[in-house]
């Protein structure tokens, strides 16, 4: 349920709300928006009675809220989210592209894909230290010492970083030199992790696991923000279906699904949804069409020497063609 304060309630009357909300045995979040402040009640497993808020002063109504998720749904937040890093605005009009390797091989390969990504526009690096791998016998990524070249990169560029943190050891440390921490499809539902994501003070990027529900997905980001870490966006990346031409299959009718119901901005991995580079472009440009607030792009200098997804990173070329195309999209 929802509580809409009156435009004038003092913040003396919403606290009494929030009291009363606990006294009932939930508890009660604060939702500022534009105009008015609504109080979100969560923890509870059925309607609750309304009339003691009713009666509180300063309470104009209450809504009951029919989704499964709450913090994150739009009838409680009807507002836009818009995620603010340095200049940076995730959910804003501008879609914002990440882009950089797979993995962080090296301190070369990192400052000189960055430099390729930020002159054709891209606003943020992306490379994983810790990588979640399909086999263990593949590259599992260079650890502290990549998250300390993602410090060089920023240092030297300028660009934020995204990583991921594959597991509560290596949250911390990843919090220390990301900008936004990934929580990786693997992940999506290790629910202890997203409870811990939800304590970090750096914005979450959630990307939906191959198997998962949007609402699933949302469930998800619902952990995390119920832990108070209200800052958290979301990334479709392909989902399992049994087409088999590409790796997954990209589900572009997420986005306006998800802009519909929540409030949260989303962006797209085209990357990992083609799996072949072949494909990245059309899927980018489908995915701007579609309202994306953003894309998350594979790039590698040599590909055919990558030491993880080579075969759908972008050639520097190809990058700066997408990122020209999906600027006439825009406009
Ligand atoms: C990645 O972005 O590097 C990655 C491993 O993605 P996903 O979790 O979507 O497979
Ligand atoms: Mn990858």
């Amino acid at each position: 349920m929802l509580v809409v304060m009156k435009n004038d309630a003092t913040e003396e009357q919403v606290q009494a709300v929030i009291k009363e909300i606990e006294n009932m045995g939930y508890r009660g979040v604060p939702m500022p928006g534009a105009q008015r402040t609504a109080i979100c009640i969560i923890g509870n497993q059925g309607p609750v009675e309304s009339s003691t808020l009713l009666a509180i002063d300063g309470v104009q109504e209450t809504i009951p809220v029919t989704k499964p998720y709450k913090l994150v749904s739009r009838e409680t937040h009807t507002e836009s989210t818009v995620i603010s890093i340095g200049e940076v605005r995730i959910g804003a009009k501008e879609p914002v592209v990440m882009a950089g390797p797979c993995a962080v091989e090296s301190e070369e390969q990192a400052l000189t894909i960055a430099d390729i990504v930020k002159k054709c526009g891209a606003k943020v690096f992306r490379g994983g230290a810790f990588k979640p791998r399909t086999s263990p016998y593949s590259f599992q990524g260079l650890g502290e010492e990549g998250l300390r070249i993602l410090g060089k990169v920023r240092e030297k560029t300028g660009l934020l970083i995204v990583t991921e943190a594959t597991d509560h050891a290596n949250l911390d440390v990843v919090e220390k030199y990301a900008d936004i921490i990934q929580i990786g499809a693997r992940n999506m539902q290790n629910y202890s992790l997203l409870r811990l994501a939800g304590q970090v003070s750096k914005p979450i990027l959630l990307k939906r696991s191959f198997a998962a529900t949007i609402d699933e997905l949302l469930m998800a980001a619902e952990y995390i923000i119920s832990e108070g870490n209200s800052q958290v966006i979301l990334c479709e990346r392909g989902i399992r279906t049994f087409s088999d031409n590409t790796r997954n299959t990209l589900d572009l009718s997420a986005i306006p699904s998800i802009k519909e119901v929540s409030h949260l901005p989303i962006i797209v991995d085209p990357s990992h949804a083609a799996g072949r580079r072949e494909y990245v472009t059309s899927l980018s440009k489908g995915a701007i069409a579609v309202g994306a607030d953003g894309l998350l792009v594979e790039v590698h200098h040599d590909p055919s020497r990558a030491l993880s997804d080579g075969m759908q990173s972008l050639y520097p070329q190809q990058f700066e063609e997408l990122m020209e195309e999906i600027e006439h999209l825009r406009h």
